[in-house]
């Protein structure tokens, strides 16, 4: 099936220029695998002449095969006064071996005549004379006219000629770019329409972010004519971003209702968005429209009470079909049906009239408000609870710990010793760790798989404190967040003390437990 809007990926190129991105090889090919895989049309790798890993890159994406996407390889129009065949960098384009490539050339006069120092005909020269060579080397060529909006505003009528110099050189497409990211909803869509019209060839879009527009802009082109349109998983690349596709996707396939991508991906939509941040090293943001966390999460009681009854009443759309989950969130605001809806989540059986649900709601209110937080905590809340419902014993009791650590030269050891009883029988060990809560931890469980097995499987996956009370500096509170997993499945728990080591070993020991109810 025809898609009425081509995807263009540029994570690899352009979004590899945002501040704290980092790819390998070896990430680029994953994150280019999931992305075919994904059903992405073209995929852009990199730019051979700029740097010598993107040549790597290409050199191993030759032994891939790609299944929906095509490769493209991204470079510039010739240099001035070189003919375009002596172009080492235009070479390198060759080399890459992609099928589809993808050139940048100017605009805006400003740049021709201040930036590359050219004249006007020469530009247009170095525009045609790339294109001409490509498309004799048999490639598919997309052209990204660089400040196109910014060119045109400036003289319209020169932006115009770059762009039809690029269509009679042969290129497949014209890609609008509004490269400093300044442009208005408005003028993007104004200037897309007369490229539409006056050019015979495909018109596609390539915004940035800089002023919180880039997604807003490129459905403004699609909705004056464009049918491509360029940008990053997540929305990377230099300065604020590109135009993210992880929003622009769902807007143009479920808001816009055109067809972009195989009906069986929209679903892994957010699955896509964390697996990049990931390979990445980025905290997935629970912020991100359509994908975070945070996307449809219900706080305010009255809205979970509405969505209990019309999951419509106050979500825009049934966050499966992106493949994100509905959550309800336990705060001060909660209501009855927020407990009640978590409680399910948590696989409780309880109803708005069950007769614990009143002694639930003042527990959690209560810890609330000494500190404790249970949004990321899930595991903490899971026990509070079981607690009130089963009044079952805890599967294992401290009955004391010691903490210390010394310094040796320049090594610091840190050594915790914990005493645990389970079922009537004392345990003791003693451990070492890189830091105080790494030995507990570590003394903990070697005390405790002894009796519960299962527990070599649980790790301790990341580590969150927070400072309550700012204003009393080390006396003030603290709470711990540890986040934990088995393989399969991943959890937090929630820890506060005026002691570090004793908030961090209430987290622990909920990680645990958790751990051994889930089971
Ligand atoms: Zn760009």
């Amino acid at each position: 099936m025809k898609p009425e809007v081509e995807l263009y990926d540029t994570t690899l190129r352009d979004g590899s220029q945002g501040e704290g991105i980092n790819f390998s090889v070896m990430d680029k090919l994953r994150i280019a695998e999931k992305i075919d895989a994904f059903g992405i049309h073209y995929i852009e790798g990199g730019w051979p002449g700029s740097n010598p890993k993107d040549i790597e890159f290409f050199a191993e994406a030759k032994r891939k095969k790609f299944k929906h996407a095509r490769l493209a390889a991204f470079g510039s129009t010739r240099r001035k006064g070189v003919p375009v065949e002596n172009d080492d960098q235009v070479r390198l384009l060759l080399d890459a071996n992609t099928p589809v490539v993808t050139i940048y050339g100017k605009t805006w006069l400003l740049h021709v005549t201040e930036v590359l120092r050219a004249t006007p005909d020469e530009n247009l020269a170095m525009i045609a004379d790339t294109i001409r060579f490509l498309k004799d080397h048999n490639k598919f060529v997309i052209y990204d006219a660089e400040h196109a909006f910014d060119g045109y505003k400036d003289d319209p009528e020169y932006g115009l000629a770059t762009w039809q110099a690029a269509e009679k050189a042969g290129a497949d497409f014209v890609v609008l770019c509004d490269t400093n990211g300044g442009s208005l909803s408005t003028e993007i869509g104004k200037i897309t329409a007369v490229a539409s019209k006056k050019l015979n060839i495909k018109v596609g879009i390539h915004t940035h972010n800089d002023t919180g527009l880039g997604v807003a802009n490129a459905l403004a082109a699609i909705e004056a004519g464009a049918t491509h349109v360029q940008g990053t998983i997540n929305g990377y690349g230099e300065r604020t971003g590109n135009c993210n596709l992880t929003s622009v996707i769902p807007n143009i396939a479920l808001k816009m209702k055109k067809r972009c991508l195989p009906d069986s991906s929209m679903s892994k939509l957010k699955e896509l968005s964390q697996f990049v941040d990931e390979i990445a090293n980025i905290r997935h943001d629970p912020r991100q429209p359509w994908v975070g966390e945070a996307a449809f999460a219900h706080k305010g009681g009255t809205h979970v009470n509405a969505v209990q009854k019309v999951v419509r009443s106050y979500e825009h759309i049934d966050p499966a079909s992106i493949g994100n989950t509905r959550r309800v969130l336990i705060s001060d605001l909660a209501g009855r049906s927020n407990i009640v809806m978590k409680a399910h989540e948590l696989g409780f059986k309880i109803s708005n009239d069950t007769p614990e649900l009143k002694e639930i709601l003042t527990r959690i209110k209560q810890l609330e408000h000494e500190g404790y937080e249970f949004e990321a905590a899930e595991g903490s809340l899971a026990l509070v609870i079981r607690k009130i419902l089963k009044h079952q014993e805890p599967p294992f009791k401290i009955e004391g710990y010691h903490v210390s650590m010394r310094r040796d030269r320049a090594i610091s050891v840190c050594q915790a010793s914990v005493k645990v009883q389970v079922d009537g029988i004392t345990e003791h060990t003693i451990a070492e760790g890189d830091g105080p809560v790494n030995a507990l931890d570590q003394a903990l469980r070697a005390a405790l798989v002894k009796f519960y097995p299962s527990l070599k499987k649980v790790q301790l996956t990341d580590y969150k404190v927070r400072i309550l009370d700012s204003a009393g500096g080390t006396g003030a509170r603290t709470r711990v967040l540890i986040e934990s997993t088995d393989g399969k499945n991943e959890w937090g728990t929630v820890g506060v003390h005026d002691n570090i080591i004793e908030a961090s070993l209430q987290a622990l020991v909920d990680s645990i437990e958790y751990a051994l109810m889930r089971k």
